[in-house]
């Protein structure tokens, strides 16, 4: 089977850009995309917003103690969905194989792509650069062999950023990642799997072997769980399991 080019694109702070698109006056500022009201949560903030520490599903009520020279506007659901179906028009230039996450996330496979250039990469750089030019907003992609991959690496180097994780550097970029980077992994699992010494995939994949060992009966079970609990590496020793690998 050929590896899959699959590409995430995730448009930064989109309703907020949005707004900010439209409405010159609310560009450079810190603009949180918001309802007033004691029960109202934070749709999107601007990246001026954000240095404030206002993000989104926060509570409005904070979003305007942390920040009360922020620009409130409420939501407009009918614009945004109109700019993401322009996004999607451009996806669909390149490949008929689109997984919207939401209005402002989409995977692509792009292992073939419609609009005959090389590589993923530039398939990539491209959409961001329509993305810019044809409707004036910025957009982050990562581009890896998986979608769990991909979602990580366009986080990577966000906003308006491209990083590129090619097939052949994936084990060297897995292990060193802090498990707070996988994707689904937020602050309460990220400090619970600190107390358990698991700070990066790498103590994660040593765990798994662990769990494999001692289901197996081997005596490398022992070692290697005190050296996820140290998040040491245990001694380099050939895996002979091909499920011991992750993921
Ligand atoms: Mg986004």
């Amino acid at each position: 089977m050929s590896i899959r080019k699959i590409i995430h694109v995730d448009m930064d702070a989109f309703y907020a850009s949005v707004e900010q698109r439209d409405d010159p006056q609310l560009r450079g500022k810190p603009v949180v995309v918001a309802w007033r009201g004691n029960r109202s949560v934070v749709c999107a903030a601007s990246y001026e917003a954000r240095r404030f520490g206002v993000h989104s599903a926060m509570a409005a009520v904070r979003a305007e103690r942390l920040c009360p020279e922020a620009i409130f506007v409420p939501p407009d659901f009918s614009r945004y969905r109109a700019a993401s179906q322009m996004v999607r028009e451009i996806f669909q230039q390149h490949t008929d194989l689109i997984e919207p996450l939401s209005l402002d996330e989409a995977y692509l496979d792009v292992t073939e792509n419609k609009s005959g250039l090389p590589t993923a990469t530039r398939v990539a750089k491209t959409i961001r650069e329509q993305i810019r030019e044809e409707l004036r907003l910025t957009a982050s992609a990562g581009v890896a062999p998986n979608k769990f991959l991909a979602k990580i690496a366009s986080d990577w180097r966000k906003p308006d950023g491209l990083f590129v994780i090619q097939p052949q550097d994936v084990d060297t970029f897995l292990p060193p990642l802090p498990v707070g980077r996988i994707p689904g992994v937020g602050k309460v699992t990220e400090a619970r799997l600190k107390q358990l010494g698991i700070q990066t995939v790498g103590d994660l994949q040593l765990l798994e072997l662990a769990t494999e060992c001692v289901s197996m009966n081997l005596p490398e079970a022992s070692i290697t769980a005190r050296s996820c609990r140290t998040g040491r590496r245990s001694p380099s020793r050939p895996r002979t399991h091909s499920s011991a690998t992750c993921p």
